[in-house]
């Protein structure tokens, strides 16, 4: 054989996705891309992008579920858990114990929450909300940004108050402030883990004091009473409200050819986006159900009744099942896809990556074997044969896909949804789009590993394994 063959048969060289893709192929990338951007624009919040998602859902012709609906073949479902996570399943034509076809993401991003007793007034009449930081956030990166307030208080009759202020054009919008730098010796002197406390990330909502009051808290009581007039709310009902303070980024192409998408909360609403888009797209009846589950919580460990190891999951597939033995044959057959955003290189930061195990923006949609960290600890690490299927299933419909790895071996590290899917005896693996400035405000991915991921998600729904 010829060297050249032999190198084109031999070597594995992973080449830049818009090296791979055919014109028109490209023009689906960018027409992708719309779909996710405006899905995003909504997505802000888990709730949010729960009541987007069924939106969208119901419009693809998915219907509630309700225990011991007669469902036949092609029939579409959906199930919502407290509001704030959602289950999607297209049914196949095997029998369930056959297996089913997962997608599970996540629909929880990093943020702020406020506190139960968030308000106060400081010196001169400023007042501010005290926060409690949700996930795993670089604190300095949240001052002196646009923020915006978003979230739900619960009224002891009942009600709910749907709170949503910054994102309307024409809106206030928050911030935290920061030290001027003519001041800011001590602070600079700091860690960057230290040069913002998370005690400091309260966030400036007002400054007038209320006019002829003789008493304490003016400015305090002239916002609670602006509260008051416009959502019916006072101060105690903060106490049973889950409010959080977010980005007040547009959603945005970045760069001169357009080539990536900046927002708040791509990680992981854009492999939620790209699993219903996956399960919409399915034509007709699958082989195997298809199911999609977004969760939330993940951004603290899956935990509580809408995170990925609730037995709200378990609960729909054993009604969906028959009963809990069928459940878990269903499971054991079952291969899931733990859709979730993986680290893309970035050359600005290379120290902290081997350049031979990352994911790199436009290289396609990442698979991951293994997260966790020291040690791969915490990870699902998948079954060589499981991505053996995967890569043939991929390769077959041409998509562009890469495998990564979460940096440099003790760097650092991370888990997703993946093992809890593994812990109910469902082959499990990673995979997710790539992202620059993860957990960040403002995030960026690429376009094509985002239609990538539709693709691949899409190729996973149709194997007949
Ligand atoms: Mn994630
Ligand atoms: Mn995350």
């Amino acid at each position: 054989m010829e060297h050249k063959e032999l190198r084109e048969k031999l070597l594995y060289t992973p080449k830049n996705g818009y090296d791979r893709i055919s014109e028109e192929e490209r023009r689906n990338v960018f027409k992708a891309a719309e779909g996710y951007k405006t899905f995003l624009s909504r997505a802000k919040t888990e709730r949010d992008a729960v009541m987007t998602a069924v939106e969208l859902a119901e419009a693809e012709g998915f219907v509630p579920y309700s225990r011991g609906m007669k469902l036949t073949p092609g029939d579409r479902v959906y199930t919502v858990n407290h509001g704030k996570s959602v289950i999607l399943a297209v049914i196949g034509r095997d029998n369930l114990q056959e297996g089913a076809h997962i997608l599970a993401a996540h629909i929880d991003s990093p943020r702020l929450d406020l506190k139960p007793m968030p308000m106060y007034e400081d010196r001169k009449e400023l007042v501010y909300l005290k926060t409690h930081y949700y996930g795993g956030i670089k604190k300095y990166q949240w001052a002196a940004i646009p923020l915006e307030l978003r979230g739900v208080v619960a009224l002891t009759d009942g009600g709910v108050v749907n709170v949503e202020i910054g994102a309307k054009p024409g809106d206030p919008v928050f911030t935290i402030t920061d030290l001027l730098p003519h001041l800011g010796k001590d602070q600079s002197a700091k860690t960057l883990a230290e040069g913002i406390s998370g005690e400091a990330l309260n966030v400036l909502i007002g400054s007038i004091p209320m006019a002829d009051d003789e008493g304490a808290d003016r400015a305090k009581l002239a916002i609670l009473s602006y509260l008051y007039e416009q959502y019916g709310i006072r101060e105690e009902d903060f106490l049973s409200a889950e409010l959080s303070i977010i980005p007040n980024f547009p959603v945005s192409d970045v760069g001169l050819d357009r080539s990536l998408i900046g927002g708040y909360g791509h990680d992981d609403r854009c492999c939620a986006y790209s699993a219903i888009r996956a399960l919409f797209d399915i034509g007709g009846v699958p082989a195997k159900t298809a199911v999609c589950v977004l969760a939330d919580k993940e951004e603290i460990g899956s935990v509580g009744v809408t995170g990925m190891q609730s037995q709200f999951f378990d609960t729909f597939m054993s009604n969906l099942c028959g009963g809990d033995c069928f459940m878990r044959e269903c499971y054991a057959n079952s291969t899931c896809l733990s859709a979730d955003v993986c680290n893309a290189f970035d050359p600005i930061y290379a120290e902290v990556s081997d350049p031979r195990n990352s994911a790199y923006a436009n290289y396609g949609v990442g698979l991951m074997k293994y997260t966790g960290a020291r040690g791969k600890s915490g990870s699902n690490d998948a079954n060589a044969e499981l991505i053996g299927a995967l890569r043939a299933a991929l390769d077959s419909k041409n998509v562009v896909w890469q495998m990564g790895e979460l940096g440099k071996v003790d760097q650092g590290g991370g888990g997703t949804v993946a093992c809890y899917m593994g812990n109910r005896n469902i082959s499990t693996i990673d995979i997710g789009i790539p992202v620059l400035s993860m957990h960040a405000p403002y995030e960026v991915i690429a376009k094509l590993d985002l239609y990538m991921a539709i693709r691949a998600m899409s190729a996973f729904c149709a194997m007949e394994e």
